[in-house]
């Protein structure tokens, strides 16, 4: 669904009739929803390419919202980075993912959560601070904390001594970063050499291209050169699977292998 108008967002509802949807509507709705706890998190597994075992699990916000049913957080993301409410919804994510983290720890499965921060959060000058509370707070290791954040952003940012100290900052937080949505932005290679990132997410777009398979085998060489792991996603073929497997992708995530799902068929199914 795309915005089709200053005010009103477009989409389909399950029926596939078009609906609108107000955005002044929209963003009183989505404040509303952090406090009325309609937010929620689905988990999609990663795997790593070689041998299929379960590497970590990106968190993906849902809203169970009380009229519109189904919004995807492709339609109601936006919205909230262009009202300034992204900062509370990312807060709310990292605080689920920390309370998860240690839940399934009772459950005797320790694994990397990978949490999409937008753009506008990242560059606040306190989000570093500002993580690391919420994670000291929970008692959660670090480590096990992957921040996700588009290559556009990192690319978008103000300086490139700022976007390096930031990643710096997380760095001595001690978690890992990845760079999402690769291949889209037209990252500087001369800056991304510089910058401390641990994975890159080849975009699902490419991905699913089989006419350019050369774009990915050279993402894959370009991460590799540059001493990180990469991260297919949108995985839907074993065509697909067969071929990045092929070009040496480290670890592969998509509809093929799992499904977002809820915290509970993790446990039951990973640990
Ligand atoms: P993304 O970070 O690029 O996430 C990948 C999207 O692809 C997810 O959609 C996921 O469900 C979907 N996906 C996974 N495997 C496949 C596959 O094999 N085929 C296809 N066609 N799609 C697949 P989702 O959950 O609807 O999220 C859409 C976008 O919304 C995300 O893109 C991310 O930019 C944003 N988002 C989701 N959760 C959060 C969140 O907690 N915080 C923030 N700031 N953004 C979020
Ligand atoms: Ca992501
Ligand atoms: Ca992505
Ligand atoms: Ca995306």
């Amino acid at each position: 669904a795309k915005n089709s108008g200053r005010n009103n967002i477009k989409r389909f509802d399950p029926n596939m009739k078009f609906v609108t949807y107000d955005r002044l509507v929209m963003e009183s709705d989505i404040q509303s929803a952090i406090d009325q706890e309609q937010f929620y998190m689905v988990y999609q597994p990663k795997f790593h390419a070689a041998d299929g075992r379960i590497t970590g699990v990106e968190a993906l916000i849902r809203w169970n919202h009380p009229r519109e049913m189904l919004i995807s957080p492709g339609d109601f993301i936006p919205v909230a980075e262009q009202a300034g409410l992204i900062s509370s919804v990312d807060e709310w994510v990292l605080r689920e993912v920390c309370r998860q983290i240690q839940v399934w720890a009772r459950h005797g499965l320790e694994i990397p959560v990978s949490v999409n921060i937008s753009q506008i959060h990242f560059q606040q000058f306190d989000f570093g601070d500002r993580l690391r509370r919420t994670i000291e707070q929970y008692g959660v290791k670090a480590g096990l904390i992957d921040i996700e954040i588009t290559e556009t952003a990192l690319m978008q940012h103000a300086t490139e001594a700022h976007v390096f100290a930031k990643l710096q900052e997380l760095g001595d937080i001690g978690v890992t970063v990845s760079i999402d949505d690769f291949g889209i932005g037209h990252s500087s290679l001369n800056l991304l050499r510089k910058f401390p990132v641990d994975f890159l997410k080849i975009d699902q777009s490419f991905v699913q291209d089989h006419q350019k398979p050369d774009i990915v085998t050279a993402i894959i060489q370009l991460g590799h050169s540059l001493c990180m792991r990469v991260v297919a996603e949108g995985v839907e073929s074993q065509v697909e699977l067969d071929f990045l497997t092929a070009q040496g992708c480290d670890e592969i995530q998509g509809y093929l292998l799992a499904r977002p799902m809820a915290p509970e068929d993790i446990v039951r199914t990973y640990a």
